[in-house]
């Protein structure tokens, strides 16, 4: 072997190396607390274009626009359950298939427009699903996740998560350095104002917007309460980047952990996303009714 030879493997080795593990689709773990809602996979932005979704149901800007987003998909498995017999679970298709049966359960009722970030197995960089729901215009944002508890299987139940107070006001003040030259946001014309006046405005519809997220979580333990199971805290608020658009209320659904038997059972089986489905759904147009009612009382 010529010292040319010899000089070229030993540069090009550590380069090799990595492009094995990527085909082999080794990972380097990422650390993250408790539950499972980080993506894995850093997705390059520019890499995948932002589409926007076509919007099912009446053809009627009038009517309210809910975002269902399945968390996860292609490259991302999410959180991953293995049963006894070594069959696996991967959260990218639970969350999937629930979105895919709560499209199906608002679309029969009639009167909501829905549209779902992703409606196949495709890699979607977290940033572009909350923002696909601002570009639409949403009214309501749903992020649908399957949580890991690792080794516990006897943790289980849905949780439902908000942003937390301290979070969406750190989100509203970098949104409003972002986007200061955004021309509106939830109606109100924040173009040519100030970045101090602009701050403020951010602020308040965020405020606003986080209330009504409340009001719909609340709604869906309302709704689950003897339908589905809950896990023992299942209000919670978190700094979670899928939750910061600042003008469209959003939630994200846990519903369950594909960690535990009996949770897989509810997630995995038609009745059991039947069910999950109908309380949405109920929640949704409860939801939507509410805040149709209370802008009859403003005029
Ligand atoms: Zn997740």
């Amino acid at each position: 072997m010529s010292y040319r030879t010899l000089l070229l493997i030993v540069l090009l080795l550590p380069a090799a190396l990595l492009a094995g593990a990527r085909v082999l689709g080794v990972t380097i773990p990422i650390p993250h607390w408790g539950r499972d809602y980080v993506q894995r996979f850093v997705v390059d932005a520019a890499a995948v274009p932002l589409e926007l979704p076509a919007i099912a149901g009446p053809d009627d800007p009038s009517r309210p626009l809910v975002v269902i987003d399945a968390g996860h998909g292609g490259r991302d498995p999410g959180a991953i359950g293995t049963d006894p017999e070594g069959k696996t679970f991967a959260e990218k298709d639970i969350t999937l298939a629930l979105a895919l049966a709560l499209r199906e359960e608002l679309l029969r009722g009639g009167g909501i427009r829905v549209a779902l970030t992703r409606d196949d197995d495709r890699i979607l960089p977290l940033a572009y699903r909350p923002e696909i729901a601002r570009q639409l215009d949403a009214d309501l944002f749903i992020s649908i996740h399957a949580d890991s508890a690792g080794e516990r299987e006897d943790v289980s139940g849905a949780s439902i998560y908000t942003l937390s107070e301290e979070a969406s006001s750190e989100a509203a003040a970098r949104f409003a350095a972002r986007e200061n030259d955004a021309d509106r946001l939830n109606g109100i014309a924040i173009d040519g104002a100030s970045e101090a006046v602009s701050a403020i405005l951010v602020e308040l519809s965020q405020q606003r917007t986080q209330e009504d997220a409340l009001d719909f979580s609340a709604l869906v333990l309302r709704e689950g309460g003897d339908k589905l199971a809950f896990h023992s805290q299942p209000r919670r608020a978190a700094a979670l980047a899928v939750l910061r658009a600042p003008d469209v209320p959003s939630v994200l659904f846990e519903s369950g952990f594909v960690t535990s038997l009996s949770d897989r059972a509810r997630l995995t089986t038609a009745q059991g996303r039947a069910d999950y489905a109908s309380v949405l759904a109920r929640a949704i147009r409860v939801y939507f009714a509410r805040r149709a009612s209370a802008l009859a009382d403003r005029e």
